[in-house]
């Protein structure tokens, strides 16, 4: 079998030149994501730009997913090398974005004394660090640290998020994405939305006209309102590292299960994200620990599975993503397709029976999962305009290979982000007929099947379908 779960790979110094990406390509990198808390946007897009280049000259879909970093409150640089903080040791915060010593920490927030008050507790680097807020005076804050560690660059401070007065995205968030939107990205992460409100303030047309908008769940709020996030949303993120701040830690792994089955109920992609296999960063091979988290993302159902520092400031970026890949694949053969199916009859994406296009693809995606169960069909075709009718298809997880087939290049972009799906790009849509023909063609001329095997193909009728309409099965000339 091969992986169905995707991987996203965070792309930093350590794995922006040609030859890391391509090699990462062919550990089986499906997205790239571009952080953009750190460097400039010009940097941002010297590095998209590559990432571009080397998945033409591989002749490999990969999506591109650029994360924009919102409120995002971060301390100045410690410099390159670990520096360390003593439990119990007392260390100022001051507002600048210069330098940060074990002494003093800068921190890039102008509303860092009107926002925190004494009795908070602040993590430093997802975690790493521990500081509780004991004074407050003049321009600082008097912290005393509670758990010690190393900090090194700019490590993130989590401020509650019902704390930040800054809205997201931010005026930053919408210069860097108004040059992404210019550019054709396929996908822009949000970073700490609040509720639905927040993606709606993007602003851009919605996909694939415009980017997938993935909505980071990171804050307490966005747990209270997901279901509004979910419907508003192309796709949601796990992003346990500020989540893991917000609630207690106890309460991480249970929200990640939540999460995603209301996001498969809803029929989105959802990525688990942050720490996946962060030993990997300085070391060959991962904890046991971190094999098994990998393992049980798949197994909770993610569409994807993220890796942060790991590939983008580690030692070996393609031995992570590999690494990642064998885990996955194995988790993959694992996974217990029939219980899914049986859970799934709860989780369906539409319950609403107005038979508009959401409840056409919702009944005609269960029809081409039965169909390919009960036949033992090892490919569904899915033919889609917008990828709603391949998502509504991965919902089901079918044992069945999902070829997620578009003329429209940004929809098979946006596609690497789908469970099980190979993404493939058909020429211009005709009638009913002739867009059969041609993807079961264009599936058989990739050695995707095989001449004589039956395949089920799913598509609207006609150029003027909303929905998936048609569900042939059809024996591949
Ligand atoms: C996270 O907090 O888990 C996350 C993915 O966001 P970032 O990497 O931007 O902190």
């Amino acid at each position: 079998m091969t992986r169905r779960t995707k991987i996203v790979a965070t792309i930093g110094p350590a794995s922006e030149d040609e030859s890391t990406l391509a090699h990462m390509m062919a550990a089986g990198m499906d997205v790239a994501r571009i952080g953009l808390a750190h460097g400039t946007v010009d940097e941002a897009i010297e590095r998209y730009r590559r990432i571009r280049k080397v998945s033409e000259q591989e002749g490999r879909p990969v999506g591109i997913l650029v994360d924009l970093p919102g409120p995002k409150v971060r301390a100045a640089t410690f410099g390159e090398d670990q520096v360390r903080f003593r439990s119990e040791s007392l260390v100022e915060l001051v507002v600048g974005n210069e330098r940060s010593t074990s002494d003093v920490v800068e921190v890039d927030y102008e509303g860092l004394l009107d926002d925190v008050l004494v009795g908070d507790t602040l993590d430093v680097g997802d975690g790493r660090v521990v500081l509780d807020v004991v004074d407050k005076g003049g321009d600082r804050l008097k912290v005393q640290v509670v758990h010690g560690g190393l900090l090194s660059g700019c490590p993130g401070i989590h401020i509650p998020a019902d704390r930040l007065r800054m809205a997201t995205p931010t005026p930053a968030d919408f210069l860097a994405l108004d040059a992404f939107v210019e550019l054709g990205v396929d996908m822009v992460a949000i970073s700490f939305v609040r509720s639905a409100h927040d993606i709606r303030r993007v602003g851009t047309e919605p996909h694939p006209r415009g980017p997938m908008l993935v909505a980071k769940i990171e804050t307490r709020a966005a747990v209270q309102n997901l279901a509004g996030i979910i419907e508003t949303a192309g796709a949601i993120m796990v992003a346990r590292g500020d989540l893991g701040s917000e609630c207690s830690i106890e309460e991480l792994p249970h929200l990640q299960k939540q999460i995603i089955q209301q996001c498969i109920a809803g029929g989105r992609p959802v990525i688990t994200a942050t720490q996946m296999l962060e030993s990997m960063v300085s070391r060959p091979s991962p904890t046991r620990a971190e094999a098994s988290d990998v393992a049980n993302a798949v197994f909770d159902g993610s569409s994807a599975l993220m890796l942060s520092g790991e590939t983008a400031i580690g030692i070996d970026p393609p031995n992570v993503v590999r690494t990642m890949d064998r885990i996955a694949q194995r988790a993959d053969e694992e996974f217990n397709y029939e219980l899914w199916a049986e859970r799934l009859a709860e989780l369906r994406m539409t319950d609403d029976t107005t038979h508009d296009a959401a409840s056409i693809t919702d009944a005609m995606t269960m029809a081409a999962w039965r169909a390919a169960d009960s036949l033992g069909i090892s490919t569904i075709l899915a033919i889609s305009g917008t990828g709603f009718t391949v998502r509504s298809m991965a919902r089901f997880r079918p044992q069945a290979r999902i070829i997620g087939m578009s003329h429209n290049e940004r929809t098979v972009q946006q596609l690497t982000m789908s469970w099980g799906t190979t993404p493939v790009l058909v020429k211009d849509r005709g009638s009913n007929d002739d867009m059969v023909r041609q993807a079961v063609e264009v599936a058989r001329d990739r050695d995707v099947v095989r001449s004589g095997e039956i395949v089920a193909v799913l598509a609207g009728s006609d150029n003027r379908s909303r929905s998936a309409n048609v569900l042939r099965l059809e024996r591949v000339p």
